[in-house]
């Protein structure tokens, strides 16, 4: 499902669509796990350790600058274009800064990875107002995301990455605007998912949730894979 040989990434010239340019230290260095199908880890480390940018990696955000990476059983450093933009439709993502569409209502914002994959329009309309009921946001769905608390943001964002049930659910710090109500609630998403063979891969500080929800960690350390267990 995912199986990174060696990876490493560096920020530098063209690091948003894809390569790695030679200006600054690097940001992952030779990173090697596997994740199953199924499979659930927490990332863990410091702030500046590297969670972001193996998530933007993984999202396929940027192209590793060395090394192996498989996503969804593609080998991504052989992939085309065309390929990258298939598998984006099977991961959902949720932005630690939520990257909502200001201008659009929720719905919309939610519907967008159903509009995509060109699902008729009322179907859509039933799996809008389903995930968003769940994520009590049914009476939410006009509003433009700027009138939106930061939960109810986070909780959108939540929304649009899980309606397309994506085989790969990435989420950076998904919990930073719940309550703990929500947070376990979302947990007990994830765990569904993951038990009905969705790969999922949370960045979190959430020392509380760790704790509640103990799962196998991937933790990094100054761009390197500390810990995999
Ligand atoms: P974390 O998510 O664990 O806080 P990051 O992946 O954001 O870590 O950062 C890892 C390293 O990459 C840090 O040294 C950081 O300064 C650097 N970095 C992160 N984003 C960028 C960027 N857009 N351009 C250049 N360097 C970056
Ligand atoms: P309100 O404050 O309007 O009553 P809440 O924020 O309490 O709405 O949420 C309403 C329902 O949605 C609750 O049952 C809550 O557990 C659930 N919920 C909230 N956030 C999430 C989330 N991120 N994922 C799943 N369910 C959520």
């Amino acid at each position: 499902m995912i199986r990174l040989r060696d990876v490493s990434f560096r920020y530098g010239d063209g690091a948003a669509d894809g390569g790695g340019g030679a200006s600054g230290g690097a940001a992952l260095r030779r990173i090697s796990f596997d994740v199953p199908q199924g499979g659930f880890r927490w990332l863990l480390g410091p702030s500046g350790a590297g969670k972001s940018s193996l998530l933007r990696l993984l999202s396929l955000g940027a192209r590793p600058t060395s090394g192996g990476m498989d996503i969804l059983g593609s080998a991504i450093e052989h992939a085309r274009r065309a390929t990258l933009a298939r598998l984006r439709q099977r991961i959902g993502i949720v932005h630690q800064d939520f990257r909502l569409l200001p201008d659009l209502p929720v719905f919309d914002n939610v519907a967008l990875p159903l509009r995509l994959q060109h699902r008729p329009e009322d179907e859509i309309r039933d799996e809008v107002e389903a995930i968003l009921s769940w994520v009590g946001l049914g009476a939410r769905a006009a509003s433009r995301p700027p009138q939106l608390s930061g939960g109810e943001q986070q909780r959108v964002a939540i929304a649009r990455a899980v309606i397309h049930r994506p085989a790969l659910i990435l989420a950076d710090e998904p919990t930073n605007a719940l309550d703990d109500a929500q947070a376990s609630r979302l947990m007990e998403l994830f765990q569904d998912l993951s038990g009905l063979g969705t790969t999922i891969v949370v960045a979190t500080h959430n020392d509380a949730l760790i704790r509640r929800y103990p799962a196998h960690e991937l933790e990094l350390a100054q761009g390197r894979l500390a810990r995999d267990g």
